[in-house]
């Protein structure tokens, strides 16, 4: 059958061989007289919203679509992974809209961070970056933290206009779309569907607001320098924190090494004797050994004694590449996208290795 299958509820075309893809359908449903992808199926059952990713291209016509619209965009961050969640080009294409930019998974950082320190922060990286949010707000889309005053921002800001939700993939954005619908759309009268974005085949979820707009979701975005491509699901798992940071802290001299499981490594080259905090997944196992001897640990233990990656992974998992930085006066992180950050206390030189693509940075301590 040549004919071009299209979703009945959203209009795009529907294929059988990506499940995270746009327009999944299990090849059994094929069949059917009324073809309805995953996402819509969902949507409609469960009122339950389903992330997709989107291409690059696709990406950037949606963002070219963005501009040209009289709206207020969310723009939705893991705070986690501030760098690795950020949408590079975002700010050339929103135009004249507002921007409320959003950290999520607050409930992962340890108490001790102070919250305005980070909303500072993420104020001045923004600024850096090239976008000037209207405002900035920390939630736990998943804890229901800070949520109100969100949407009551929302509200405020919005000014009767549409809402667009942005983020990239794994920042928590279905999660957030998920608490927005119970709370706040919950009730059986409000009829939530899919609705193209103009110039796309693209469907994004329409939530409509009592005046008439609508809160739309957008499908999230891949950003490639996540860590969340270069591991499994499986992985995936154990190196996302699922509970507050529990920071492990190491004395280390020049010359010593730590691993973080296999997917990432940190060298002390020199300085004096240096605290080094990590603030990683309380299940990710941090291994110290020599520098002299951190190669040839490497090379004989990914995937047993430095893991993830498993065994069985070790042949695809990307080699890991070095970056150097030295660390100031001030106290500094070294940021690992996806995987948490290293706070060094004195001056240091120090090597960081990441698998090829992923990033990694250095920034003023957060705690
Ligand atoms: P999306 O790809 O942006 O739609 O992200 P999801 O909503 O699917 O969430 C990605 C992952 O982050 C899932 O494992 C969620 O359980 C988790 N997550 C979402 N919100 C929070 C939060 O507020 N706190 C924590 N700790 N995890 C969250």
């Amino acid at each position: 059958n040549e004919r071009e299958l299209i979703c009945s509820g959203c209009g795009v075309k529907v294929q059988t061989e990506n499940k995270d893809g746009l327009g999944f359908v299990p090849k059994s449903a094929l069949e059917r007289n009324i073809l309805i992808c995953q996402r819509c199926f969902r949507l409609k059952h469960y009122n339950e919203v389903q992330d997709v990713s989107l291409t690059d291209d696709d990406f950037l016509k949606i963002l070219n679509g963005l501009g040209n619209r009289d709206a207020l965009i969310v723009k939705i961050v893991d705070i986690f992974d501030f760098n690795g969640s950020w949408l590079p080009g975002l700010h050339r294409f929103v135009g004249k809209n507002k921007v409320l930019l959003v950290g999520n998974k607050v409930d992962l950082l340890p108490k001790v961070l102070n919250h305005n320190k980070l909303i500072n922060w993420m104020k001045q990286s923004s600024k850096e970056l090239g976008l000037k949010p209207e405002d900035v707000f920390l939630i736990s889309a998943d804890k229901g933290l800070g949520i109100l005053e969100l949407a009551d921002a929302i509200e405020h800001y919005r000014n009767k206009k549409d809402v667009f939700v942005v983020g990239s993939t794994n920042v928590g954005k279905s999660t957030f779309i998920n608490r927005l619908i119970k709370e706040f759309g919950g009730d059986e009268e409000q009829f939530i569907t899919t609705s193209h974005f103009p110039g796309t085949t693209l469907d994004m979820i329409d939530i409509p607001l009592d005046d008439g707009s609508s809160l739309y979701d957008t499908p999230g975005i891949i950003n490639h320098h996540q860590m969340a491509h270069f591991v499994t699901k499986n992985e995936l798992k154990t190196i996302t924190p699922k509970k507050e940071l529990k920071p492990k802290v190491f004395q280390l001299n020049e010359e010593q090494t730590l691993f973080f499981g296999g997917l990432a490594r940190l060298d002390y080259v020199s300085g004096g004797r240096n605290s080094f905090i990590c603030y990683v997944s309380n299940e990710i196992n941090i291994h110290r050994t020599k520098l002299e001897k951190a190669d040839e640990l490497y090379k004989n233990h990914l995937g047993d004694l430095l893991q993830p990656p498993g065994h069985e992974d070790v042949e695809q998992f990307p080699p890991l590449v070095k970056h150097e930085f030295t660390v100031g006066e001030e106290k500094s992180d070294i940021v690992f996208s996806g995987l948490g950050w290293v706070t060094i206390e004195e001056s240091a030189r120090v090597a960081a290795y990441v698998p090829k693509g992923v990033g990694v940075s250095i920034r003023k301590a957060l705690i």
